[in-house]
């Protein structure tokens, strides 16, 4: 048989690409291996126009929110799920410093349509510490990862496209046009592994650096807030009482399973802004595929163009995956070339 695109890998990378060439109308099959401790599977799946300790706007918000909205909302219906959940987030300022420094920066950032000009404050004061105010915004909130994925395995299976199996490496074969793997010919190939990247041998030193995130189960019975609060740290109620809060990044490390040193990094700044008491439930690792220079790696080597990758999505593979599979998808439909800042080759000499 003839197909299009072989996806090795299905977790977010790969979902939201197969997904993204169904739409198209193209022949794919997607082989997975599946992991439970896969990141795709053990992340919040939070998104957030603003990150970092400084609250800066994410790179290509204006594009990236819009655009995943749009699109998880297209697959929920489809689907007749609901794994995207809008949640406005709050971050209060816990210093002057910090007031100052956002005070300095805020008529850039009240630019955008993100923030509400005018927060409630006193809504978190009862739980939350936050004398000097802070910033609300919205166009954030979280996908329920798993239940996205399950989604997409519904969508793949009524399409025939899914196999459940280890992708060997010394499987495929090039041909002139394509690859052939299994006794079926595609015209491209493209792998979503994560970090498990790091082993394949057509994309060889690939820069992605495996980053270890921790992630805290909180059982909060009297905490009603449905927004997200961020400062430090994020928390978010994802079921009636039970609050995930995180994430550790760290960059080295000799386990993937979850070390007390990093629930108690997350407890550290929990407990600079949340007034109430909370028994832990659960402490969960993953390792996200991070690259060296924190943007996706996408496209392929000038020696095999029909070998194409879509990894490097490190922590923030829910806003990013929609958008960037959109343009990986221009690639490989009408080879339209990929924005340089993403294109693998620019770790590559040739
Ligand atoms: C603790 C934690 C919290 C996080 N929180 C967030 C968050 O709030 N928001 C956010 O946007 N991101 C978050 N992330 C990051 C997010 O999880 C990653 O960006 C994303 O999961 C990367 O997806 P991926 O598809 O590239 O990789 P993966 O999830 O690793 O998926 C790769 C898939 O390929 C399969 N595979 C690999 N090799 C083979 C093979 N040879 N054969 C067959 N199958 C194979 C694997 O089994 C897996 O199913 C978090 C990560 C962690 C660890």
């Amino acid at each position: 048989m003839c197909y299009d695109v072989l996806i090795v890998g299905k977790g977010i990378a790969g979902n939201t690409l197969a997904l993204t060439l169904l739409e198209k109308g193209l022949r794919i099959k997607v082989v997975d291996h599946p992991r439970s401790n896969s990141p795709s599977r053990l992340a919040v799946g939070l998104y957030s126009p603003f990150t970092g300790k400084r609250t800066t706007r994410t790179w290509l918000a204006e594009k990236l929110f819009p655009f995943l909205e749009e699109f998880y909302g297209r697959i929920e219906k489809k689907t007749d799920s609901s794994f995207l959940h809008a949640r406005s987030a709050y971050r209060p300022f816990l210093s002057h410093l910090d007031y100052n420094d956002w005070t300095g920066r805020g008529s850039e950032e009240n630019a955008t349509s993100f923030l509400n000009p005018s927060p409630d404050h006193a809504h978190y004061s009862p739980w939350i510490l936050n004398p000097l105010g802070g910033i609300e915004y919205t166009h954030s909130g979280y996908v329920d990862t798993v239940s996205y994925l399950e989604a997409g395995e519904t969508l793949l299976n009524q399409n025939n496209c899914l196999i459940t199996d280890y992708f060997n490496y010394d499987d495929v074969e090039e041909t002139e046009d394509g690859i052939t793997w299994k006794n079926d010919h595609y015209r491209y190939i493209v792998f979503c592994e994560g970090i498990h990247a790091m082993q394949n041998p057509f994309f060889p030193q690939i820069p992605i650096v495996p980053n270890k995130g921790e992630v805290l189960i909180l059982h909060i019975p009297d905490l009603p807030l449905k927004e997200i609060v961020t400062q430090g740290v994020f928390m978010v109620q994802k079921q009636a009482g039970e609050f995930y809060v995180g994430s550790t990044y760290r960059w080295k490390f000799d386990q993937e399973e979850p070390e007390e040193r990093g629930a108690q990094e997350i407890k550290e700044k929990l407990g600079k802004w949340l007034k109430v008491s909370y028994e832990q439930t659960q402490l969960r690792a993953g390792v996200r595929p991070a690259s060296k220079d924190r943007r996706p790696l996408m496209g392929y080597l000038n020696a095999r163009p029909r070998f194409l990758i879509f990894n490097g999505l490190g922590t923030k593979g829910v806003s990013l995956a929609p958008y960037w599979a959109e343009e990986l998808s221009q690639l490989i439909i009408h080879q339209k070339d990929l924005p340089e800042e993403v294109d693998i080759r620019r770790f590559y000499l040739n």
